[in-house]
């Protein structure tokens, strides 16, 4: 039993409850000193996830023994993205840093909703940061979210606002004669599709421009497909370009898109979800030019800034009419010139949630201890690994590049006549040995390893490790021998 005090949850005994927080903390220190020594990832047993299926009043209300559940149930079988050998997907490998930043965090408990209080001045001291980075005016606005689906939504719903003003807010779409259009590229994130489907357009009404050979959004047939709408009548207004695809890593033509969203009077939002700190490594960050014309930006720190989930982020040309498009006014969420309701505007002026945790301590957290500079070295390495791996590749008969290697996103393949079926086998098979985890992608109809080089723990002997098992496990694939 913890012992608590008789009318409240807080321990009775501190001392005690301080010798196992200590120990909790070294026990999670204990984990990222050593990941190397265990798998990237393991099949759970099924005992294990039968053990999540008690009834509610199981009886038992312990600290020691919730922790020692934790431990033996919980942290051995998580998915492995603070692991080097993690390569799947696009996930963030977290910090030592930021784990502790989420502790001071969980104990403040503070609610970033609103009101006079300094936890909001670490989020707008973040929201500066942000500004600076991508040389955006001070009147931009900035907004902690959950991730780059939350805020690409945000951006959809801004852009409404934009052309349609905040009448739309009152009088939803349909009092507007005008059928709204967005586009976007092929090789787009699903989260643009569910945000025109969430904020009420249709995802119809998202126009998927087909991309080049690099994987770019074809900008002719983007100016084509818009040409297309205006003639029967509807009316563009939102273009999203992508810095770093979630398939192979591509960042579009933002100059070009930029270019056609100010001679069309459209929208100009980029999901830089993982690509767009890139601006934080001089090597990559030029190829990202025509971010700063951009009139929103979604990316994640959870991703390539390596903040512990989740900590994604939308910044705002136009502070103001972000600020409209979310702003309501309640008699108990009324501002005042002193005491604790001062400090309007709030952060729940610039979207949809309320109550709102301080994501912005572990983000503020990470760029003050290791710095803007340390951050950017660490998203130039990943991409040239990345570039390790790819020549590995190339330097190997058996294996084949099934894309351009734009930044930190490797797709390749296994050479045998039953491709799609090895390549599968083959990607099952290591995340199974728990030697390291790509994850697959389809691209024209090919079935690809894909690694996704995230993690700032990530080394050439990871990649080398991927190489090598891929190639002893593609060839006992292609002869179904895998156990
Ligand atoms: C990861 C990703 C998203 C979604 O971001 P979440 O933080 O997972 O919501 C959107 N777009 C791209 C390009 C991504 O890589």
């Amino acid at each position: 039993m913890l012992k608590t005090s008789e009318d409240t949850l807080d321990p009775s005994d501190w001392n005690a409850f301080r010798l196992q927080g200590h120990q909790m903390l070294d026990d999670m220190i204990d984990y990222l000193e050593h990941l190397r020594d265990q798998p990237v990832w393991q099949p759970m047993p099924e005992e294990v996830r039968h053990s999540f299926q008690q009834a509610l009043n199981d009886g038992q209300h312990d600290l020691k023994s919730a922790h020692a559940i934790f431990m033996k149930d919980v942290l051995p079988y998580a998915l492995g993205n603070v692991h080097p050998g993690f390569m799947g997907w696009v996930h963030g490998g977290g910090t030592p840093v930021g784990m502790l930043a989420e502790m001071l965090a969980a104990g403040l408990n503070a609610n970033l909703g609103g009101r006079d209080q300094a936890p909001i001045e670490i989020e707008r001291q973040v929201v500066q940061w942000v500004r600076e980075l991508f040389n955006f005016p001070e009147t931009a606005s900035g907004l902690f979210v959950t991730g780059t689906s939350m805020a690409n939504l945000l951006g959809v719903l801004i852009a409404r606002t934009a052309l349609l003003g905040t009448d739309v807010r009152h009088k939803g779409l349909t009092a507007d004669n005008r059928q709204l259009i967005a586009y976007t590229s092929a090789d787009a994130h699903i989260s643009l599709v569910q945000a025109m489907d969430i904020a009420g357009f249709g995802s119809d009404a998202l126009r998927m421009i087909p991309v080049d050979e690099h994987h770019q959004m074809n900008i002719a047939a983007l100016e084509l497909a818009i040409a297309e709408d205006q003639k029967i009548g509807l009316t563009p207004f939102f273009i999203a370009g992508t810095v770093g695809t979630v398939g192979v890593g591509a960042i579009d033509n933002l100059q070009s898109i930029a270019e056609l969203c100010h001679r069309k009077n459209i929208w100009f939002h980029v999901d830089g979800a993982y690509g767009a700190l890139a601006m934080l490594a001089p090597d990559i960050a030029p190829r990202l030019q025509g971010i700063e014309r951009a009139d929103s930006i979604a990316f994640d720190f959870h991703k390539w800034g390596q903040v512990p989930y989740d900590a994604g982020f939308i910044l705002v040309r136009d502070g103001e009419l972000h600020h409209s498009t979310f702003a309501s006014s309640a008699a108990y969420l009324k501002r005042g010139p002193r005491g604790m309701a001062a400090g309007s505007p709030w952060p729940c002026d610039f979207g949809p949630d309320l109550s709102r945790g301080f994501r912005a301590l572990k983000t503020w957290f990470t760029i003050k201890v290791y710095g803007a500079e340390k951050l950017g070295q660490v998203i130039s390495n990943t991409c040239a690994l990345a570039q390790h791996m790819k020549l590995r590749i190339e330097a190997e008969p058996r294996l084949e590049l099934l894309a351009p290697v734009a930044l930190n996103i490797v797709c390749f393949r296994y050479r045998s006549t039953d491709a799609n079926r090895v390549n599968a086998d083959i990607v099952v098979a290591l995340q199974e040995s728990g030697i390291a985890a790509p994850s697959t992608t389809t691209l024209n109809g090919q079935l690809a390893i894909r690694a996704a080089i995230v993690n700032h723990r990530t080394t050439t002997s990871d990649i080398d490790a991927l190489i090598d098992a891929t190639l002893a496990l593609g060839s006992c694939a292609a002869r179904r021998a895998c156990s």
